[in-house]
């Protein structure tokens, strides 16, 4: 969506990354080289972040049980139906950086034409989708920024040939097939995970 964005030279003010801090290093990377781009072409570039690490959410912060039975430690795996890294993190974040610059601000969101399960609540939030008014499914933007030479190389993989989504390398909505891969050829990745199951099960 920013490529084209910018490919058209549609109004652009500033450009949000939210870091959660689990990105994949590629991510990082694509980051990194889109910054200059975005300075070339006077586009401001703002970075976010959680109000608390991303871990000492998920694995120590004091939460109350639902039950009021006490307190347990972390919120959890984030993910599914307990996605409070999006929920509730980044969008806190977001909507904290979008009244600071007063909040006449238009939003274009990066939902692909083959999501209509998204449109209706992005529309409803006053939000802008280029991609649906291109009519560019997810298949088409992978293959629109492969053709502009972007990669997520991550030891000599593409990791858009073996994870449906790259979303945070943690992610709980991750699926079977994306798992096995994620085992086989990304080992490190893998270990992370196993390394924060045994944490959150210790008393
Ligand atoms: S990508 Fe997954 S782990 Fe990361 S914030 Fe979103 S739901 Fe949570």
């Amino acid at each position: 969506m920013l490529l084209r964005l910018l490919e058209e030279r549609r109004p652009l003010d500033a450009v949000i990354f939210y870091d959660t801090g689990m990105e994949f290093s590629a991510i990082y990377r694509l980051r990194d080289a889109v910054k200059p781009m975005l300075a070339e072409r006077g586009v401001e570039f703002v970075e976010l972040y959680p109000s608390e690490p991303f871990l000492y959410s998920m694995l120590e912060r004091e939460v109350k049980n639902r039950d009021g039975s006490g307190t347990h430690n972390g919120y959890g795996w984030c993910g599914g139906p307990c996605r409070w890294g999006t929920e509730q993190k980044k969008l806190q974040a977001i909507r904290r950086y979008k009244s600071s610059v007063g909040d006449a601000v238009v939003d274009y969101v990066g939902i692909a034409a083959d999501e209509p399960q998204r449109f209706e609540k992005a529309r409803s939030e006053g939000k802008r989708l280029p991609l649906v008014e291109w009519g560019m499914t997810e298949a088409d933007c992978l293959a629109f920024c492969r053709s502009r030479g972007y990669a997520w190389q991550e030891d000599g993989i593409d990791l858009y040939d073996i994870l449906d989504r790259v979303s945070c390398w943690c992610c709980c909505n991750k699926n079977i097939g994306e798992l096995r891969n994620m085992y086989h050829l990304l080992p490190a990745y893998w270990e992370n995970c196993g390394r924060f199951s045994i944490e959150s099960r210790a008393p």
